[in-house]
């Protein structure tokens, strides 16, 4: 079967496939261009993002738009989703199970989307995207191809807030993906 955008959005908004919907205030589905070419794919939402059910909002999501910004980009133009799409307590870590759980819902968003480029947003993104034993502080900004689509990634605008010297070299890997983006047409 065939699922479009509002299938999934609505699947999302009742699930219960595992124990992060005893906790969760809001699911919080992808947002953004349902055209892009750029995927951003982070880890889970925040507390912000589940009180609202919106991703990428709060002191994160402003950060993400500074970025953003110097780089020439604007969320217009991209694609913003989570591996789990709800709130963890506490905001630990995402277990196995969760995104075991949760993964169609990327998956069909990914397929729908059939993006150019993805970024995954920190460690855990990008190990269960990219490769199991990716170490985010000696590769974020490196690229694999796969199936047609490049896959970097970088640390998460929240990593930024804990430590803001982070900030340049997040804002060199985004400006990256604004050059691979371009070269690609
Ligand atoms: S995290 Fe994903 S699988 Fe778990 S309840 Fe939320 S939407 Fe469903």
């Amino acid at each position: 079967m065939q699922y479009t955008w509002n299938d999934i959005e609505q699947h999302v908004m009742v699930c219960r496939q595992c124990p992060l919907s005893q906790t969760r205030h809001l699911p919080v589905m992808g947002r953004g261009n349902r055209q892009a070419d750029i995927m951003l794919i982070a880890e889970a939402p925040g507390g912000q993002e589940d009180e609202q059910g919106i991703p990428f909002v709060g002191r994160s999501g402003e950060i993400l738009d500074r970025l953003l910004h110097d780089c020439g980009l604007d969320r217009k133009e991209l694609y913003m989703t989570n591996i789990i799409k709800c709130h963890p307590p506490g905001n630990r870590d995402p277990k196995e199970e969760e995104k075991d759980a949760c993964f169609p819902y990327l998956k069909y968003e990914t397929f729908l989307l059939k993006p150019r480029i993805i970024v995954c947003l920190g460690r855990v993104a990008a190990q269960r995207i990219i490769s199991p034993d990716f170490k985010i502080t000696r590769q974020h900004g490196t690229w694999t191809v796969r199936k047609n689509c490049a896959l970097t990634a970088t640390f998460h605008p929240s990593a930024i807030l804990r430590e803001p010297s982070r900030y340049e070299s997040v804002k060199a890997d985004f400006c990256e993906v604004v050059k691979k983006h371009a070269l690609r047409y």
